[in-house]
């Protein structure tokens, strides 16, 4: 048995050592709120970074997880499933075009299996990405991410991968061309620096794929699920993705990833991809409850109201330290003029958890049910630490 005592002492010791830590041992949460072992509150504005969006302990969640734990967890896709069906039909029929589901268990596997189903569908050899694009660490995903921290100790990658700038169509109409299998773009750039892509931008790409060929994969790990105030933040630009990727909140933060593709996308054969766990009916019963939260709790809607309320209260902190606020929904970031690491830790002092976003960018990812009085004490505690 663990004393709690010991919980740093014990993941110091034993952890992989890839994560660096924050100092605080998380042991329980609700809504907006996490606790930790001295029973401490926090307002969480990293919400599982992207999978919290139902908020933290969401009773029908854990309702439906409890539920079918008792009735039946394992169940490969060589079989059929009545929780899988259920879920398969509701996600076949969100958006127009994208009827067919491949279910996963994480963002960078819905990467993953989005890029080979382009490169098996057209036969081309290319991907074009962007500069600061995040798109997971696995090799492939990895290789249609930026940065080169996370790049660097692991080239050679995969061949065929260019980035160009987000948010310029000129680069990329020099870009692509009749070898690109897939165009890869993230509808506001998360881990790059909270980013939203120009309407003219994400048109003109979808424009220029569809003229050359290439097929257009969506990025909506970080973006899905109600984060930017539509279910799906390419919703708010009218563009149809040929491959939607999407994980995190699918499941009320249970694992679990998906890629919706349509027509555009040729046949798949059997045995060209797959995964043990993907399609599990214990997933699946989280993401179909996940899915009727988001709908009686209007948590889109919601979004886009207090992602409102927000930045206005954010751009009302007129300190010479930030360049700028930005974002979309409760997807928000702040640049300021100054590594952002101390004031994460300042915030963490005065009970607000935030995430960063490249050095010098404050994001905000708080579970779509925060209320207003919640946000006002997250603006109190960041006016205090970026005044200071
Ligand atoms: N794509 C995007 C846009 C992401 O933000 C992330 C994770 N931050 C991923 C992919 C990878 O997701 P995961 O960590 O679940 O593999």
């Amino acid at each position: 048995m663990v004393e709690l005592t010991d919980v740093k002492e014990i993941e110091n010791q034993y952890a992989s050592g890839v994560y660096a830590k924050r100092n605080i041992t998380i042991v329980r949460g609700q809504g907006a709120l996490l606790y930790d072992d001295q029973g401490t509150e926090y307002i969480d504005c990293v919400g599982g970074q992207g999978t919290a969006n139902l908020g933290h302990a969401h009773p029908k969640v854990a309702q439906a997880i409890s539920q079918q734990a008792q009735t039946l967890i394992s169940c490969p896709e060589l079989f059929y499933n009545d929780q899988r069906a259920a879920l398969m039909s509701r996600l076949g029929q969100l958006l127009p075009g994208l009827e067919r589901v491949f279910l996963c268990n994480s963002g960078t596997e819905a990467v993953e299996a989005a890029l080979k189903f382009a490169r098996f569908g057209t036969g081309r050899p290319r991907y074009i990405a962007s500069m600061r694009g995040f798109h997971g660490r696995t090799m492939g995903a990895l290789s249609a991410t930026w940065e080169k921290k996370y790049r660097g100790p692991f080239e050679p990658l995969i061949q065929g991968f260019s980035h160009v700038p987000y948010n310029n169509l000129e680069a990329l109409d020099g870009a692509l061309d009749d070898q690109t299998a897939a165009l890869i773009l993230e509808v506001v750039q998360g881990e790059g620096g909270v980013y939203p892509g120009s309407a003219e931008y994400l048109n003109g790409a979808q424009r220029l794929c569809r003229e050359r060929g290439a097929l257009l994969i969506i990025d909506e790990v970080q973006t899905g699920f109600g984060r930017t105030g539509k279910l799906f933040a390419h919703q708010h630009f009218n563009i149809q993705p040929d491959l939607l990727c999407v994980a995190k909140s699918i499941a009320g933060g249970f694992p679990m990833g998906a890629v919706l593709f349509g027509q555009r996308v040729p046949a798949l054969q059997p045995g060209i991809h797959g995964s043990t766990f993907g399609g599990n009916p214990l997933a699946c019963a989280a993401a179909l409850a996940a899915l009727d939260v988001q709908e009686q709790e209007h948590l889109p809607e919601r979004a886009a109201e207090m992602g409102a309320y927000f930045k206005e209260q954010l751009e009302e902190i007129h300190s010479p330290l930030i360049r700028e606020v930005r974002g979309l929904g409760l997807m928000l970031g702040i640049e300021i003029k100054q590594k952002v690491a101390p004031y994460l830790a300042a915030l963490m002092e005065r009970h607000v958890l935030a995430l960063p976003a490249g050095l010098t960018v404050i994001r905000l990812l708080p579970p779509l049910v925060i209320s207003r009085e919640q946000i006002d004490r997250v603006v109190a505690a960041l006016r205090e630490v970026l005044s200071a």
